[in-house]
C-alpha cells in the first residue's frame, strides 16, 4: 500500500542543546497522533527527499502545529546535519504516525539522551490532563549540557525528575550509569510500569537490571 506523505513547512527551528534542535512544523488538516508515536521524516529537495528519518512528535495532538525535537549528528553528514541548515518556509515530507511507546499507566520512565523524546509528549499530555502525579523520571546523560528541556521537565515533574549524568561529576546531580543498585535506592515499588527509551546499550542494561529486580516483562514498555 502507497504510504499517505504530506508536505508541510517549517514555522520555527531553535537550537536547544549545543546538538539539539527543536523544530516546529505546520501541521496537515485532520493530521493526529497518539503522545510518543514519531514518524517517517525527510526534507522535501531533490536529493534529500527519500532520505527517511524516525522522529518522535514532541508536541500534543490538539496543538495546531506538529513539534519535533531532533538531536543532529553532523560528522554523519546524514539527515540530521542537513536539517541544521533547515530555515523557516523551508519544506519537510512527513508519513503516518507510528510507534511503540504510549501511555499505559503510571510508572518509571528511563530515558537515555534524545530518547526523552516521545515522553516529553506524554509528559506535557498527562499535565494538560492533570494526571502526571504519580510518574518519575529518569533522565541520563553525558553531560548537563546535553539534557533536552531540563527546565521543562522539571516544572511538569518537579522532585520526580531525576538526572543522572555518566561523564560529568555535578552538585545535585546523580553520577555514573542507570545500574541495578542505582533503579533500587530510586524506586520504591516496583509493582508499576517502566517505560525505557534510549540508546540500545541503555535499554539492555536497563530491562536486564529491571528483571533481575523482579520487574515482570509485560510491564516494562520500550521503544526499540
Ligand atoms: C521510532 C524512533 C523515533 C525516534 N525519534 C527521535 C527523536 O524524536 N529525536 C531524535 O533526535 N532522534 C530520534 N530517533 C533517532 C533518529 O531516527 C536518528 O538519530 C536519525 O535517523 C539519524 O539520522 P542521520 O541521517 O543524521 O544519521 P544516520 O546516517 O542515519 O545514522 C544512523 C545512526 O548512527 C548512529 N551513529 C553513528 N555514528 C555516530 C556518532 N559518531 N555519534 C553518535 N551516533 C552515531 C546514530 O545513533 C544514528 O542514529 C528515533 C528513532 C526511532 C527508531
Amino acid at each position: 500500500m502507497e504510504t499517505l506523505e504530506h508536505t508541510v513547512k517549517v514555522l520555527s527551528v531553535e537550537k536547544l542543546t549545543h546538538d539539539v534542535l527543536q523544530i516546529v512544523m505546520e501541521k496537515p488538516d485532520d493530521y493526529t497522533f497518539i503522545p510518543g508515536q514519531a514518524t517517517e521524516l525527510s526534507i522535501n529537495s531533490q536529493y534529500w527527499r527519500e532520505e527517511k528519518r524516525a522522529f518522535t512528535f514532541t508536541g500534543l495532538p490538539e496543538e495546531p502545529y506538529l513539534e519535533m525535537i531532533i538531536k543532529t549528528y553532523p560528522a554523519l553528514k546524514g539527515v540530521t546535519n542537513e536539517l541544521l541548515k533547515l530555515q523557516p518556509g523551508n519544506e519537510l515530507i512527513i508519513r503516518e504516525p507510528w510507534g511503540a511507546i504510549s501511555y499505559n499507566g503510571h510508572g518509571v520512565f528511563i530515558a537515555g539522551g534524545a530518547g526523552i523524546t516521545p515522553f516529553i509528549s506524554i509528559f506535557r499530555h498527562l499535565a494538560s490532563i492533570n494526571r502526571i502525579n504519580g510518574n518519575r523520571l529518569i533522565f541520563a546523560n553525558k553531560t548537563k549540557s546535553d539534557i533536552i528541556l531540563e527546565n521543562k521537565l522539571k516544572d511538569l515533574l518537579g522532585n520526580n525528575c531525576i538526572n543522572i549524568l555518566s561523564h560529568e561529576k555535578v552538585a545535585g546531580y546523580h553520577y555514573g550509569f542507570i545500574t541495578k543498585p542505582f533503579l533500587k535506592d530510586q524506586i520504591e515499588a516496583f509493582d508499576q510500569k517502566y517505560y525505557v527509551c534510549g540508546p540500545p546499550p541503555m535499554m539492555t542494561a536497563v530491562t536486564q537490571s529491571l528483571s533481575d529486580l523482579g520487574v515482570a516483562n509485560d510491564s516494562v514498555i520500550l521503544e526499540l
